[in-house]
Order: structure tokens, then C-alpha cells, then sequence
């Protein structure tokens, strides 16, 4: 469960007590496993301390080129000096601000050669009854992923996030996020073969605790992204353990 905090908390002794809060859920939950991805500037201090093997870290955003003069930008390395093993790619609010598939390609093979694990995000905006909707979002899996090596796929992970369906408390119906899963591996048979099948896909999209369960079990994805759940303490608690 990938827990996307975007621009929240305020300080950094909320996001200490955020983190605090989702380590002591998952004491009581076997078997699932905390991706937290904080704003960047608490990712050193939430994610020192002692090892947890259920709570990694992730980085929202980073920047595809090693160094340079990018003012405002933090590199893949940076990310990792500061304790993420994660990063999100291509989220759909980033891509609203701009940021193209062949922007989030360079992100995922500087990731993967910062020995970070990309999180690449697609979804489509909206859907029309003709399904043309389905070409620009093969084109976010397709491109998103041009020239990765085969031998890294096991570091690529997606998250399908019908951009339509953030933001708020209903989620699409398990099966519509099921067909989508079988279309990703599809597209990505092409340039990998079966390989293409290992890669694991994420649900992303106003998650919470009542949908939470229904969407592993049978929405055929291996895990969530949640967003605004993800920073309610008490709501995310009750999310991580209806996956018990
Ligand atoms: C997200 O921002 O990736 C997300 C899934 O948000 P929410 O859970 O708030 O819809």
C-alpha cells in the first residue's frame, strides 16, 4: 500500500506522528506491506531510525537528470541519500503541471539506475463511450517504459489511477479496474514478452476503507495507491486493516 501524502502534513512533527500511527496499524496487519511518500523535505528524518520491514519510503517527484542547473529540482540520487527506495512517476498532478511520457520515460530509467523502484502512474482523464481514451493511456504504458531493460522490470511497479476517480470517496467498480490490469500487461507483451505479466499493478483513485479489501480481491491488482486517506491516521489504520 503506497501511501501518496502529496502536499500534507504542515510540520514535520505531524508527518513523525502520521508515520508513528501507520507503524503501530501495521503491528497488528500480516501480510501487508507500507510504502510512505512524504513531501520530500521529511523523508530524512521519518525515514531514520530502526529498520521496519513492513514501512519503506518513497519520493514523490525527482528530477531525470544526475546533477545540473535545475533550480527547485532534487535528483534520483538525493532521493535515495535521504532514505527513499521509491518513487512516484508520472502522477497524474504532475502531469497536469506539464509533464510528458517521454519526461516520465527519463524518470524511470534514471530511477532504476539510481537503484530506486519507479512507481510509474496511468490513467486516463476521462472516458468516452468509443473507448478512444484507451490509445493515450497505451501510450502512457508504452512510452512510460521504452528502453527498460528486461532484466529491470522486477524494480518497475504501476499504479492504475483513472484520473477521473481521485480526489474523492467512490472508486471505480472492481471489474473496471481488473480490465485495466489485463490491458497494461497486454500493452507491455509487446516489448516484453511474458515478462511483461510479473509487473505488478497498483489501484489508485479515492481508496478507502470500505473499497480497500474489494479491490485486491477482486480488482486483480497487487496493492493501492492511496491519497487523502492515506494522511487521516485514523481512517488509514482502519484501511491497513481491513487487508488483514
Ligand atoms: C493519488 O493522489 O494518487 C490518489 C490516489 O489520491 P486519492 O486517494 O485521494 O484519490
Amino acid at each position: 500500500v503506497v501511501a501518496n501524502w502529496k502536499m500534507y502534513p504542515q510540520t514535520l512533527r505531524a508527518a513523525k506522528e502520521l508515520v508513528s500511527a501507520t507503524k503501530r496499524a501495521l503491528t497488528k496487519v500480516a501480510g501487508v506491506k507500507v510504502v510512505v511518500v512524504p513531501p520530500s523535505t521529511f523523508l530524512r528524518e521519518v525515514s531514520k531510525g530502526v529498520k521496519n520491514a513492513k514501512v519503506s519510503y518513497g519520493a514523490q517527484h525527482a528530477h531525470f537528470e544526475r546533477v545540473g542547473a535545475f533550480t527547485g529540482e532534487v535528483s534520483m540520487q538525493q532521493m535515495r541519500d535521504v532514505g527513499a527506495a521509491y518513487v512516484l512517476v508520472g502522477h497524474s498532478e504532475r502531469r497536469a503541471m506539464g509533464e510528458s511520457n517521454e519526461e516520465t520515460n527519463k524518470q524511470v530509467v534514471a530511477a532504476l539506475g539510481a537503484g530506486l523502484k519507479p512507481i510509474l502512474c496511468v490513467g486516463e482523464w476521462d472516458r468516452d463511450e468509443d473507448g478512444e481514451y484507451l490509445e493515450g493511456f497505451a501510450r502512457q504504458v508504452r512510452e512510460g517504459l521504452a528502453n527498460v531493460p528486461k532484466n529491470k522490470l522486477k524494480n518497475i511497479i504501476i499504479a492504475y489511477e483513472p484520473v477521473w476517480a481521485i480526489g474523492g470517496e467512490k472508486a471505480p467498480e472492481p471489474h473496471v479496474v481488473h480490465e485495466m490490469v489485463l490491458y497494461i500487461h497486454k500493452i507491455l507483451m509487446e516489448p516484453f514478452g511474458k515478462a511483461a505479466l510479473t509487473i505488478p499493478v497498483l489501484y489508485g483513485g479515492s481508496v478507502n476503507e470500505e473499497s480497500a479489501r474489494v479491490m485486491i480481491d477482486e480488482g486483480a491488482v497487487q496493492g493501492l495507491l492511496v491519497g487523502h486517506v492515506s494522511i487521516d491516521a485514523k481512517r488509514f489504520a482502519a484501511l491497513l486493516k481491513s487487508l488483514k
